[in-house]
């Protein structure tokens, strides 16, 4: 029963990563008799998991079926839960985005907010017109730290939910709920999305800075589940405060913050003016870069991987890459470009994607 097990799970994860296959190419590649692959592929397809992706083109005799994953079997939901915001997506199996929005409601450790997230849900959910029974779960992104059985919130300061338990929001969610830091979330999305990464480090520059480190494609979560707290590491002796209590983090020269402060609070409209060439925005860019950049080489000096930048500020970051990869190069002790730095792919709500990936790897592991 085991390698039976063994056998569908590689069968379905070696489509889920490919284009579509036919039945002697998966023998050929898992090595595995035909008749093998033959039975599994049968029962994937009975579940609706696996289906007939038209036929190859034939060298001679009778032409072979192509078999592709379903990524429409599954849905999951994802939470991105800020202090005064929830972000909602639907996720296909492929980690597609189906919906999304992004509505103000400020976090509140009470009875009444729990169940205005329930309803959100429950209201988002129908308006998609997905069977309920083909929803895996929601997935809930919080900028917390939680405890190693990812069951509690052991330490949070962005929202007031020390202690809290997902237990607040599964009572009023009638499907699996899981939680996740959010950074982790974002973390996952990025590597989700380019199935060739391996190890990644994940920056994330929202309004706290936080990130994740992945490698072999399994987020390291320390032994406190803190790792990756980058926004907490010191840049600047004695330098500014930090919403921690401590003095000269990153996250006090690289929140998001720093830049929207100057515009109101919208991230956006900053990089318009940036790119128009207004002041005060270029100072502030170009100070915000000075730090950014001890920022990113310390990672890469760590790590030796790529290193992604997210976040709000992540998403705007393409017409700048370049010249932040010039910065970072001038500053590195080996290399003499910095092609390890990228700006994240997910432009919107890579944390809620995250969270509701969490459901999805489950469930392609249990195959
Ligand atoms: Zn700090």
């Amino acid at each position: 029963m085991e390698i039976k097990k063994i056998n569908r799970n590689a069968i379905y994860k070696l489509l889920y990563r490919h284009e579509p296959l036919s039945i002697q190419e998966i023998a050929f590649t898992l090595n595995m008799s035909l008749p093998t692959v033959t039975q599994n592929i049968k029962e994937l397809q009975e579940r609706d998991l696996v289906m007939e992706a038209g036929l190859f083109e034939s060298t001679g005799g009778r032409k072979a079926k192509a078999f592709a994953y379903n990524s429409a079997a599954k849905y999951a939901v994802g939470l991105d839960i800020t202090r005064n915001h929830v972000g909602i997506v639907i996720i296909d199996l492929s980690g597609k985005v189906i919906k999304h929005e992004r509505r103000q409601y400020p976090f509140v450790n009470s009875k009444e907010y729990f169940a205005g997230v329930g309803s959100l849900v429950e209201n988002f959910i129908k308006e998609c017109e997905i069977d309920n029974n083909k929803i895996l779960g929601v997935g809930i992104a919080l900028p917390v730290i939680l405890s190693v059985d990812r069951q509690t919130v052991s330490y949070a300061t962005v929202i007031d939910f020390k202690g809290g338990s997902v237990k607040s929001f599964s009572e009023f969610i009638p499907y699996p709920c899981l939680l996740s830091n959010d950074a982790n979330a974002g973390g996952l999305a990025e590597m989700w999305v380019d199935g060739n990464m391996e190890n990644v480090v994940y920056l994330s520059l929202n309004n706290s800075v936080g990130g994740s480190i992945i490698t072999n494609k399994k987020v390291y979560t320390g032994e406190n589940n803190r790792s990756g707290e980058f926004g907490h590491m010191t840049i600047v002796p004695n330098g500014r405060a930090c919403y921690c209590g401590q003095l000269g983090c990153v996250d006090a020269y690289c929140s998001a913050k720093i830049l929207s402060d100057s515009t109101n609070g919208n991230i956006s409209e900053f990089f318009r003016l940036l790119k128009a060439g207004c002041e005060p925005q270029i100072t502030i860019w170009k100070e915000y870069l000075d730090h950014l950049i001890i920022a990113i080489n310390n990672l890469r000096m760590l790590y030796d991987c790529n290193v992604i930048l997210g976040g709000y500020v992540g998403a705007y970051l393409e017409d700048h890459i370049d010249s932040i990869r010039e910065l970072v190069a001038k500053r590195n002790t080996f290399e003499v470009d910095g092609s390890y730095l990228h700006a994240c792919k997910y432009k919107l709500e890579a944390t809620a994607v995250g969270a509701a990936l969490q459901h999805v790897e489950n469930f392609i592991n249990s195959i």
